[in-house]
């Protein structure tokens, strides 16, 4: 068997084990906020934004800056039918109804017409999910927000990194969130950050992710209202602190990669990639490939050609209204059909020239079998 080759895997250096150290050895009684504070300072340079909360998860950091919103029994929130459950449950749990809407056959994230055929009296959010790093249209979206008073939300969980007309995607919206998942860009192992311009909407998520104990509040174990407790720990942002000093090399590596793959795959006929429209910079963080229906190439085409050579490539999202907690919305062509046709390539920071190469091949080789290509 050859060797494996990993989906992904962080870039863990000598600095964030250090930092971490440092966290564990120090980092206790009056000092046990320190690296939290200078993560999200840096996060918040970083970004361009005003305010940041590092918080457990990007689940937790939606799950608060909804509540914040007053989303809430009987709501319904907008989203693509394309994604990790991850931004569907907290709408879930808040007791309102994700309305899944179908993806642009390019960008595979939220198509604005049919958000804006979505929306009913019930509408209190759009959230738009920049996937695997791709822009959504944002210009259209916050306009159609505008126009009927609702607040678009930005989970930029996968698009570190990811430019959208000169600013960093997450800083658009009324609200960012951020994953430190071990598989994304930046990580903390486990981990997120909420983020907004908003001074009100930020002292409402910090009151809530405090259990609810408001910040000029002097009574101890004195809470003002049910909160949340979806903290970061300082030893997890020591690590953090670590990864956003290296924010440059982590996402410049994730461009090469996907630049290798889109220079080397794209050539395949009926084979396409992440776009990247003018104006825009994409944050890589997961390369896929997507095939013309006229290839017939399948996705259990595509798993067993790449589980043969020991690679681990990973299957497009399922649509989400297709999945046991939902209710099917079939109409949702794209987000239907795509997934049958797409891969997900590995893409971790220290892949080998040998391992994208033995990659590249795995393609050329079905291309091949199939008679698609000599
Ligand atoms: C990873 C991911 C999340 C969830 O992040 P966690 O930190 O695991 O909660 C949310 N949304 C999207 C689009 C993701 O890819």
């Amino acid at each position: 068997m050859k060797p494996r080759i990993f989906y992904t895997k962080p870039s863990i250096t000598e600095k964030e084990v250090e930092y971490a150290t440092d966290a564990a050895r120090n980092g206790w009684g009056d000092r046990c906020y320190e690296y939290i504070n200078r993560f999200e300072e840096a996060f918040k340079k970083h970004l361009g934004v005003k305010y940041a909360i590092a918080t457990s998860s990007c689940t937790g950091a939606l799950h608060m800056g909804m509540a914040a919103l007053g989303i809430g029994p009987g709501d319904e929130v907008i989203m693509a039918d394309t994604n990790w459950i991850a931004t569907a449950s907290p709408i879930v749990h808040l007791g309102a109804k994700p309305v899944f809407v179908d993806i642009l056959p390019d960008s595979w994230c939220l198509d604005p017409a049919q958000v804006e055929k979505a929306i009913t009296p019930r509408t209190k959010a759009i959230v738009a999910v920049h996937l695997y790093g791709n822009l959504c249209e944002l210009d259209e979206l916050l306009a159609i927000g505008e126009k009927h008073g609702i607040p678009v939300i930005e989970d930029a969980a996968e698009a570190i990194g990811s430019v959208y007309h000169g600013k960093r995607v997450g800083s658009i919206g009324k609200f960012g969130a951020f994953s430190f998942h071990g598989t994304k860009t930046l990580t903390t192992g486990e981990g997120g950050m909420f983020v907004t311009n908003d001074a009100e909407l930020y002292e409402h998520v910090l009151t809530l992710s405090n259990h609810g104990r408001a910040r000029g509040q002097t009574k101890q174990f004195w809470p003002d209202m049910v909160g949340f407790k979806y903290k970061m720990s300082n030893i997890q942002a020591a690590i953090g602190c670590a990864q956003i000093e290296r924010i440059e090399e982590l996402t410049q590596r994730k461009r090469a990669i996907f630049a290798h793959y889109r220079n080397r795959l794209t050539v395949l006929p009926g084979l396409s990639m992440n776009p990247e429209p003018a104006d825009t910079v994409n944050g890589a963080w997961m390369p896929t490939a997507v095939f013309d229906a006229g290839t017939g190439i399948a996705r259990e085409q595509l798993q067993a050609a790449f589980a043969e050579e020991n690679i681990d490539a990973r299957v497009f999202f399922w649509p989400l209204s297709s999945l046991p907690p939902f209710e099917a919305v079939s109409g949702n062509v794209h987000a239907y059909q795509i997934p049958g046709k797409a891969i997900n390539l590995p893409s971790y920071h220290d892949i080998t020239e040998n391992e994208l190469d033995r990659v590249v091949q795995t393609l050329f080789a079905l291309y091949r079998k199939l008679g698609l290509i000599k």
